[in-house]
């Protein structure tokens, strides 16, 4: 089959839930991907950051290929031997006494929001089923029901009421707004430190350690939503490190299994975590040892190929190039380590041609809320590399 055969299969079969670029894939090794026709391209998404040790890490490909002949499930009605060395890692890494591990981004979320309720009724004393979390505008969580309620996205929302009580938004990037929204019943602040899918939008300098202050003093929480920023992609094992805040619960996600599977999860200290008790909260795959064999891979890629250094450096040296490309077309150039935005000025339309034409020229990239187009390699990106992409970008706007 063809290119248009595939894109036809799609077509008749697939739900119509995402306009993908007309691109099959079939091959993936570090930063390149090889489409059915044979055609190589550079992947500037990585995923949405879920690739951050590149395809088919050979180190992650063998731990998977290892375990999935030994023991791929057990459910947590029994204990495996994987976990507790990946959960071992991770807390060692993070800064964190537990973690729970789930599958995906979305379901990471809706771990924190349940801890964070819980907390507040246990531990604050919120007036029953009064708790309420405050989220901001343009935030991306995922997509269940209980979370789109609280985007600010009409398109993720239009047709899915009615939605879960109990969420406040406010302005991202406004700390007045966040002291001037919290009352007594307030048990979280839930927070991407960048917004990634609104848009690459990077707070001022100082506004994750405002926010910890305020719910510190507040007796809240501050929940920080890394399944995109973290795990390298800004440059830090995690922006709050970087910021050196540590948040009440940080939930992580997308990289942490190098792409090669679904793992996600919450870490916290004691104190939050001790709300779980047996049976009230769960999943079938969570935890399980294929998924935590490839974890623990992934993360070992991530520190032993210092994949966060690699993303500062080369973020720097990326947007340095980017900024040097002039044309009235690009409003802005934004970003941290490996996360970087440009901006497209609406007079010259949306993002989305560039995106297509960019595929053109062997770079894929995608756009995000319309007028931005997103660049997060993996991270095992080399700078040739960059120079090569940088060539090309040169050329989509000249
Ligand atoms: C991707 C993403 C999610 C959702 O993750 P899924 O694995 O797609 O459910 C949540 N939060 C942020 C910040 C994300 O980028």
């Amino acid at each position: 089959m063809q290119t248009k055969d595939f894109l036809n299969q799609a077509e008749k079969y697939s739900a119509h839930n995402y306009h993908p670029l007309p691109v099959v894939l079939t091959k993936g090794q570090g930063v390149w991907v090889w489409d059915v026709e044979g055609k190589k391209y550079l992947d500037m998404l990585s995923s949405y950051s879920a690739l951050n040790q590149g395809h088919c890490h050979p180190k992650i490909v063998a731990a998977l290929q290892t375990q999935a002949e030994k023991l791929t499930l057990t459910s947590r009605a029994f204990h495996n031997d994987r976990m507790g060395p990946f959960m071992k890692k991770l807390c060692e890494l993070s800064g964190f006494e537990k973690c729970l591990l789930m599958n995906s981004g979305a379901e990471a979320v809706e771990t924190a929001i349940k801890a964070a309720r819980r907390w507040g009724y246990l531990k604050k004393k919120a007036a029953k089923d009064k708790a309420e979390i405050i989220c901001c505008s343009g935030n991306f969580h995922g997509r269940t029901t209980t979370i789109v309620g609280f985007s600010t996205e009409p398109s993720y929302q239009e047709g899915f009421g009615p939605f879960t009580p109990g969420f406040k938004i406010i302005p991202y990037n406004d700390v007045e707004a966040l002291k001037k929204a919290i009352t007594p019943n307030t048990v979280g602040f839930l927070v991407e430190p960048i917004q990634g899918e609104g848009g690459v939008i990077v707070p001022k300098q100082g506004y994750l350690q405002a926010a910890r202050e305020i719910t510190k003093k507040n007796n809240c929480l501050l929940i920080c939503d890394e399944i995109q920023t973290g795990l390298g992609r800004c440059g830090a094992l995690f922006v709050c490190k970087d910021e050196k805040i540590k948040p009440d619960i940080l939930i992580v996600g997308k990289a942490l299994a190098g792409g090669m599977y679904p793992v996600s999860g919450i870490l916290a200290d004691e104190t939050v975590m001790d709300v779980f008790v047996p049976g009230i909260h769960g999943s079938t795959f969570g935890g399980n040892p294929l998924g935590c064999a490839a974890g623990m891979a992934a993360l070992g890629v991530m520190v032993e190929e210092k994949l966060p250094q690699r993303a500062k450096e080369l973020g720097e040296y990326f947007v340095d190039g980017l900024n040097k490309i002039k044309h009235p077309a690009i409003k802005e150039v934004r970003g941290r380590g490996l996360l970087i935005g440009v901006e497209v000025k609406k007079e010259y339309g949306s993002a989305r041609p560039y995106c297509e034409k960019l595929m053109g020229l062997g770079i894929l990239a995608k756009e995000t809320h319309d007028q931005v187009i997103r660049f997060a390699p993996p991270l095992v990106i080399k700078k040739e590399e960059i120079d090569w992409a940088l060539e090309k970008i040169k050329k989509l706007f000249t």
